[in-house]
């Protein structure tokens, strides 16, 4: 919403933008939960009752733009890559339709716009289908995304490495604001752009601001706060987002731009997700660093907001300071979420050495990380059973036992009881996450146009914290010779 009120007034940040039609529309896959949040009605078959959606979604119909989405557009944004300044991106291969049902409708992969610079505009069918199921997951584990509406394919040849197919993924969100929309007015500074859209981010989704002597800096606080506690939920999962460039943080808070990311399998703490990331800058246990330091951007682009309203210097001080607040604040929220993994109801001092050891043990051991936190619920409810079913997956078996002991005398100080705190653990520790190589086996058996391994994801996925005894396969880790897919930034 605040990107359709702000734009079209005469500067070049934005452009009216149709999608370029693709041959042939077919659908991939719907998701019926977002379909809802849209306030789009699907048959019985699971899609659209109305045929003009999938013209609408592929991007085919420049008429009913004219009626339901009559200024589509696409955006500038500049940004940092790989921590080097990257000036101008934008939406090369995104769409903004419009407003639907209070949500932003953006068409990912719908052809070029002023901003392709030399990409073609396309998003392969393999990308879509990643951003597809991992935006409905993340949004089913309770972790603040961007939705996925649809993917729509076509066989409109695209070349990466290889030649593949084209597909035009539907993406919902109150609003796709990225911190590299701020640094694209402050680059230019350009003050009075970079007011109107701190305004229209205030008045459309941090009313709260309004109220406060500084608003701006109120602003940067509560953005800086909400994007901290993202990556403390993402570190408790185990996800990595693979490419943390500061064009890819939503000012919301919100988990933006799928690409190379991947869920921990057995856990490593310095794991690589992205296979161009040579240097690792962008692993798994530096990530709430890098958070922060995308948070330093965006606190430069603030310091002439804030200097509207005290010199620079105390503007700088303001912004020093409320950035130093981001570790607190991704501290708190990491123990308070690992707490809960533990099932730990209260809170002690010495529970951050029991959680950081254990991570310790699971690193040395390469320990699947979303099957142990999960089996651990048992643990606790039959002790001497659990402890035997838990060593083997150690290498030193010793330490384990060790750290199990201690975490059952833990245990005994808390409040909870076995079967309270195996649903508080179960609730919180997923069962179901995207593992690589169950989204390539989807992905493998939609390029023969089988697309039902992606509805059968989106299933179980949409319900991480059940048992589904039906699905159990789907909980296991790789086997050894899937354990290594590899996922570059080609998408
Ligand atoms: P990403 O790494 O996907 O976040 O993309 C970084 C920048 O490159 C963004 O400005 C994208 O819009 C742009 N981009 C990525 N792929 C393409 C493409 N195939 N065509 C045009 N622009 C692209
Ligand atoms: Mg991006």
């Amino acid at each position: 919403m605040v990107l359709m009120a702000f734009t079209l007034n005469g500067d070049d940040a934005c452009e009216l933008t149709l999608p370029t039609p693709v041959p042939n529309p077919y659908w991939v896959a719907i998701s019926r939960s977002a379909a809802n949040l849209a306030n789009i009605s699907l048959a019985e078959n699971g899609f659209p009752e109305n045929p003009h959606w999938l013209e609408l979604l592929a991007g085919n119909n420049p008429n009913s733009f004219s009626e339901q989405f009559p200024r589509p557009i696409s955006t500038a944004y500049s940004g940092h890559q790989f921590g080097v300044w990257a000036g101008q991106l934008g939406d090369g291969r995104a769409i903004l339709l419009g407003d639907i049902n209070g949500q932003e409708l953006q068409l990912k992969g719908a052809g070029k716009t002023r901003f392709s610079r030399m990409g073609d505009g396309r998003a392969v069918l393999r990308s879509s289908i990643r951003e597809f199921l991992c935006s409905e997951a993340m949004h089913a584990l309770g972790i603040p995304t961007t939705r996925a509406l649809s993917i729509v394919g076509s066989d409109l040849p695209v070349r990466r490495e290889t030649m593949e197919t084209a597909a035009i993924c539907a993406r919902l969100a109150p609003s796709f604001i990225r911190i590299g929309h701020f640094e694209h007015f402050a680059s230019l500074q350009n003050t009075p752009r970079l007011k109107e859209l701190a305004d229209l981010l205030i008045t459309e989704h941090y009313p709260e601001c309004e109220q406060s002597k500084l608003p701006y800096l109120e602003l940067f606080k509560r953005i800086c706060e909400r994007n901290a506690c993202l990556v403390a939920q993402w570190q408790s999962v185990g996800f990595c987002h693979g490419v943390l460039n500061s064009d890819n943080i939503s000012a919301l808070g919100l988990t933006i731009d799928y690409g190379p990311f991947g869920f921990l399998d057995h856990f490593q703490i310095d794991h690589i997700c992205n296979h161009s990331d040579h240097a690792g800058r962008y692993a798994y246990h530096r990530q709430p660093q890098i958070m922060h330091w995308n948070m330093a951007c965006l606190a430069s682009a603030f310091i002439p907001l804030i200097t509207l309203s005290c010199p620079q210097e105390e503007a700088e001080n303001h912004l020093r300071v409320a950035l130093g607040e981001f570790p607190v604040i991704y501290a708190k929220s990491w123990q308070s979420l690992f707490r809960q993994k533990l099932g730990l109801s209260n809170e002690r001092d010495e529970d951050v050495e029991l959680i950081e050891s254990l991570l310790q043990q699971m690193h040395e051991s390469r320990v699947d990380y979303t099957s142990f936190f999960r089996k651990l619920s048992d643990v606790q409810m039959h002790p001497e059973a659990g402890k035997l079913s838990m060593r083997d997956d150690f290498v030193d078996r010793d330490a384990i036992d060790q750290w199990l002991n201690n975490y059952l005398d833990r245990l005994k100080l808390d409040s909870l009881g076995g079967l309270e705190r195996k649903r508080l653990m179960d609730s919180v520790n997923p069962k179901y996450v995207l593992r690589n190589h169950l989204a390539q086996a989807a992905i493998d058996k939609a390029n023969t146009k089988d697309f039902s391994e992606v509805a059968t994801l989106l299933k179980i996925l949409e319900k991480p914290f059940d048992e589904q005894p039906q699905y159990e396969d789907y909980s296991k880790p790789p086997p050894a010779d899937l354990s290594r897919i590899e996922v570059s930034c080609s998408s």
